[in-house]
């Protein structure tokens, strides 16, 4: 059996290969190194083709290599810039040789065509192995939901001290810490928690302010557990919450259901981000809601598929996506409610287990 014949990661990498016009594919992307080897360090690079599985890294990584790297790849040591070293580890002959545009510097492409001898073509071949990790096998699936419970879990615990009067550092710094004590590699991304005004900014970060008693608290959050990310918002009240605020919640939550609802394998993610959306225009705030819906998340925090008004892709199942439509009133306050969520045949599956009702938290 052929190397091309197997349909592990590796196996399915090089069955797109062949619609490229690429014969061998050299990944640097160190999330798309270790998605389709095993490597979790910081220098090493892929290369692969019907017949190659080659895995090069530096004398730092030698063992860890040993440990990680998938046995059907050959691994190679070589000196800290390991592209220098890649004329040595190439087939022979005429070579198309694809390599990630999105990860390739031009500094880095110019080097790599002085160091290559000219039988050799360099062909930029774009998000072949994002395509792969944009489905999910049900072991990925099984980390995420992993990480998801492991978050819920950290925020439910941190808000049992309340909100009002700590300042918001205060209470990212608590998540981090509950997500470090329960088990959590590292926090999927730095916690947004963001009171009152803040919180109509989408990427706010945590200010040492204290939360009012009144104000709404966007808490956006998410953990890495066995390299696979979390990611999830709610909106909470710090006391009871105005009369606006409970109506532009009420509208998010609906934009957030209308969004769940529309997720089914088949279903491009323009339509799941209109669905949604149309719910936030017909209540006369769509010029509030300046992101997309929602996008795919596992070994990165965010990856495709996208939903979005620009998306092109088709949803297939196995897909992880969170759906997040938010409001955001400048000067005075923002809402967002975000899910993960596993795409499937006839609709999806919802990871995240906290209620989506406007809770007040003293
Ligand atoms: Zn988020
Ligand atoms: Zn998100």
């Amino acid at each position: 059996v052929s190397i091309a014949q197997t349909t592990d990661r590796a196996g399915r990498l090089v069955n797109l290969l062949g619609e490229t016009g690429v014969d061998l594919m050299l990944v640097t992307d160190l999330v798309n190194v270790r998605y389709l080897t095993g490597y979790t360090g910081s220098n090493g690079l892929a290369l692969l083709g019907p017949q190659t599985r080659v895995f090069v890294t530096d004398f730092r990584y030698v063992e860890q290599a040993a440990e990680q790297v998938d046995q059907s790849f050959t691994r190679y040591q070589a000196p800290l810039e390991l592209i220098d070293s890649l004329a040595d580890v190439l087939p022979d002959g005429e070579l198309r040789l694809g390599f990630e545009p999105a990860n390739v510097s031009v500094a880095l492409h110019a080097r790599l065509r002085e160091l290559l001898p000219n039988r050799v073509t360099l062909v930029g071949a774009e998000d072949l192995v994002e395509r792969l990790r944009a489905v999910k096998e049900p072991e990925e699936i099984g980390r995420i939901r992993e990480a998801t419970k492991l978050a819920d879990a950290a925020l439910e615990q941190v808000l049992a001290a309340g909100l009002i009067g700590r300042t918001e550092r205060e209470v990212a710094l608590a998540l981090l810490d509950t997500m470090y004590r329960l088990g959590a590699d590292r926090p999927g991304f730095e916690s947004i928690v963001a009171a009152g005004p803040q919180g109509a900014l989408p990427h706010a970060t945590a200010r040492d302010v204290p939360i009012g008693r009144g104000e709404l608290v966007v808490i956006d959050w998410g953990a890495e557990l066995d390299g696979y990310c979390s990611d999830c918002t709610r909106t909470l009240a710090a006391g009871g919450p105005g009369e606006e605020a409970r109506s532009i919640y009420a509208i998010v939550l609906e934009a957030q259901l209308a969004g769940v609802q529309a997720v089914r394998a088949g279903v491009g993610g323009r339509e799941v981000d209109a669905t949604a959306r149309q719910v936030i225009k017909a209540a006369g705030h769509v010029e509030h809601f300046g992101h997309g819906l929602g996008h795919g998340v596992g070994l990165a925090i965010h990856e495709g598929p996208r939903l979005s008004q620009r998306s092109e892709a088709v949803l297939e199942a196995g897909n992880v996506v969170t759906v997040e439509p938010g409001i955001y009133l400048p000067g005075q306050f923002g809402v967002r409610i975000e899910d993960l969520v596993v795409v499937t045949d006839d609709g999806c599956e919802i990871l995240t287990s906290l209620s989506k009702e406007l809770t007040v938290v003293g």
